[in-house]
């Protein structure tokens, strides 16, 4: 078999428990999290659908693997199709069930723009690339929390990118699973489904924690806690601008730019 495999997927190991699965044949350099807790593990998002997330995933645990959507985007649910118990926001599960508003051809060309062939998987055929459309298995609220056997991870309600975004929590190691919410790179609150003030009031909310790590789903993964700060900070500057409204532009920060 080995020599079948690919190396679509980077592992980087957090701790001893806590991986990150990326995908850096990719421009978006989508960031996947495996958890593993004493008697499950919790997949955060399953990444492009390029490679199988799943056989990656079961390399790390033989425990039963939960998923957990960030957000319905189609980066987020590429190898949602592989499993069977999903979690979703209440606010996004209608993009799960009944697909996304964008036509299937964007989304494949998208998949393949500035694609890294030399490390795709051989069985990976754009033709038969197919949007994850199904039904969650669990809906979620602000609040909720995972039990995975001596760990627990909070759901954080974090509208903005998309109506049911949400940042993963787990106070007792500090780490912030921050999805499209929080990364270096250029934040998006600009198309029709997003809503700059919410993003803005998310990020608020998270900023209070006490975050030992931020975890983002696309990107550097050696952000520094007070990244939150500085976003936070941007998001203030537009505000004072008068300008935090669909439209705006794009406004570029030292780390990051954020497009409204
Ligand atoms: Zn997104
Ligand atoms: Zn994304």
């Amino acid at each position: 078999m080995s020599d079948e495999m690919s190396n679509w997927f980077t592992i980087e190991k957090i701790d001893e428990t806590t991986f990150a699965i990326s995908e850096y044949g990719h421009w978006e350099e989508v960031h996947s999290y495996l958890l593993i807790g004493d008697t499950k593990a919790l997949l955060i998002d399953t990444g492009l659908g390029i490679g199988n997330i799943k056989e990656e995933a079961e390399k790390l645990t033989a425990l039963p693997i939960k998923v957990v959507t960030t957000h319905a985007h189609w980066d987020h649910i590429g190898g949602h199709g592989l499993f069977h118990d999903i979690a979703v926001h209440k606010e996004d599960a209608h993009w799960l069930i009944k697909g996304l508003p964008i036509p299937e051809q964007v989304i494949k060309s998208n998949v393949i723009k500035d694609l890294n062939t030399g490390l795709t998987p051989k069985e990976f055929n754009i033709h038969n690339y197919q949007v994850f459309k199904g039904n969650p298995s669990e809906i979620l609220k602000d609040g909720d929390t995972f039990d995975l056997g001596k760990r627990s991870i909070r759901v954080i309600h974090t509208p903005g990118h998309s109506p049911g975004h949400i940042c993963l929590w787990e106070e007792e190691r500090g780490y912030l699973f921050t999805g499209d919410l929080i990364y270096k790179g250029t934040l998006y609150a600009f198309y029709p489904s997003t809503n700059p003030l919410q993003f803005k009031q998310s990020v608020d909310k998270i900023s209070s924690l006490e975050v030992v790590k931020i975890l983002p789903a696309h990107h550097a993964l050696d952000i520094k806690p007070d990244f939150i700060q500085k976003v936070k900070a941007g998001f203030e500057t537009i505000e004072k601008l008068g300008k935090l409204r669909q439209g705006s532009g794009i406004f570029a920060f030292e780390e990051f730019m954020i497009q409204i």
